[in-house]
């Protein structure tokens, strides 16, 4: 292992302060393994210790282009110039959303948020006010952020336990009131059967399902395309509002989302981690006679800090690159590179393995077939997953154990990280 002992003083020092050490729960990884980190440069990021790691984790997706990308960050300064926040508008606002309508085939209009929590609480927000309907369907793995509608979960530990029927659904976390159960319905991704069954039996009631097509938590699961467009379909019959989650995906997997790989139009659409490469910036996005409900009366919606000048002047100059240049091919092809790459010293040794997700950000299984569904991905064995990231960790390539998060390429992964990769891989496997 290498010597994380500046970390480890820290994470001390820490403790003191900061409840578990650290800014985030996410990022406690145990009391001798949660590292603190120096600075990010391209697609690689540095601790305290001078330790150098290949990033497969990139903040959970937003370093798109690599870490300190010189042309966000110029254009970051500039925004910094204009002065923050007025409690008014600025002339930037229009131009950034023009591009999402742009790329995002679907969007009419735009409202921004500060982060993926915020604008997927106003979109339900918005299609509550929009249907006058309170109940939603989720679909089990998903996350949509922190806010008590979005952490409803399967019980799948004492589904499996119990054999048959359903897994009871549970919070997340102490904290959310059980009264708000009631509203919440969830259904096992990519089962069409059910998905039909649970619109015949609350559709008339429900005021949106959210879906989140390729699932960030659960090592990138994917809807299939027949379900989504059979999601779209029952939201039409039913009146129900389709939120498509592209906090994760969008432009990331492709300039109009998982969306319009699908060729499935959502009435709201959510897009934050990609659009600025880490500055913080959301938005929530849809269909014109839907965004036109957030209006005095309507559903109610704001933020001193939303459309920050700062966030807003990054989120243009990387929308710009990701919709004008290769950037996206570019980090789509890295991620094959990868792939095959692991696959080739995979096969030699007969290990058997298999993908999920997409290029851009991919899972990697070790069974014949990738789960599509939470119930048969949260009762897999992880235990070789793990140790093998474990000892990638310490080969000095970070991807994500335990919580099992994709692996996410960026536009600055190049050959040599690429080559260290590989021969880390190859150790640590
Ligand atoms: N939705 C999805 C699909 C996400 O992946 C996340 C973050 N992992 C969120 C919402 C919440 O975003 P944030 O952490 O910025 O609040």
């Amino acid at each position: 292992r290498r010597s994380i002992e500046k970390s480890n003083a820290q994470f001390q020092k820490a403790l003191k302060r900061l409840p578990l050490g650290v800014a985030s729960t996410f990022r406690y990884w145990g009391d001798d393994r949660t590292i603190y980190v120096d600075h990010g440069k391209g697609g690689r990021i540095w601790d305290i210790d001078g330790n150098g790691y290949v990033d497969y984790r990139l903040g959970y997706g937003p370093a798109i282009l690599g870490y300190a990308d010189e042309r966000v960050d110029a254009a970051a300064r500039r925004g910094m110039e204009v002065g923050g926040v007025f409690a008014l508008s600025t002339e930037r606002e229009l131009a950034v959303a023009d591009r999402i309508a742009k790329m995002v085939p679907g969007v009419d209009l735009v409202r921004y948020s500060n982060s993926g929590t915020e604008a997927v609480m106003a979109a339900l927000r918005l299609a509550r006010a929009h249907t006058g309907r309170d109940s939603y369907l989720l679909i089990e793995g998903a996350y949509h952020g922190l806010f008590d509608a979005a952490m409803w979960m399967a019980n799948v530990e004492e589904w499996s336990q119990r054999g048959g029927g359903d897994p009871e659904v549970v919070a997340y976390s102490k904290g959310i009131p059980q009264e708000l159960k009631t509203l919440a319905h969830l259904v096992p991704m990519n089962d069409l059967q059910r998905l039909e069954d649970t619109f015949k039996r609350h559709g008339n009631d429900m005021a949106a399902m959210l879906i989140e097509p390729i699932q960030g938590n659960c090592c990138g699961i994917s809807a299939s395309g027949d379900y989504v467009r059979l999601a779209r379909k029952l939201c039409d019959q039913y009146g129900v509002l389709l939120i498509i989650d592209e906090v994760k995906t969008g432009f990331r997997v492709a300039r109009g989302g998982v969306q319009s790989l699908h060729g499935v139009t959502p009435d709201i659409c959510t897009f934050a981690k990609a659009m600025a490469n880490g500055y913080p910036i959301a938005v929530v996005a849809g269909r014109e006679e839907v965004m036109r409900t957030f209006r005095y009366g309507g559903a109610a919606h704001g933020g001193t800090y939303t459309a920050h000048s700062v966030s807003l002047a990054a989120a243009e100059e990387c929308l710009r690159i990701l919709d004008e240049t290769p950037a996206l091919e570019t980090l789509a092809k890295y991620g094959e590179n990868l792939k095959a790459g692991m696959s080739r010293i995979l096969n030699r040794r007969g290990i058997v393995h298999s993908y999920a997700g997409h290029d851009s950000m991919f899972g990697l299984f070790f069974a014949e077939k990738a789960p599509d569904n939470y119930r048969d991905w949260k009762t897999s064995d992880y235990s070789f997953y793990d140790q093998m990231a474990y000892h990638l960790h310490d080969l000095g390539v970070i991807c994500e154990p335990d919580s099992r998060e994709p692996w996410f390429m960026c536009e600055a992964h190049d050959a040599s990280c690429l080559e260290d990769t590989l021969v880390a891989f190859e150790t640590a496997v």
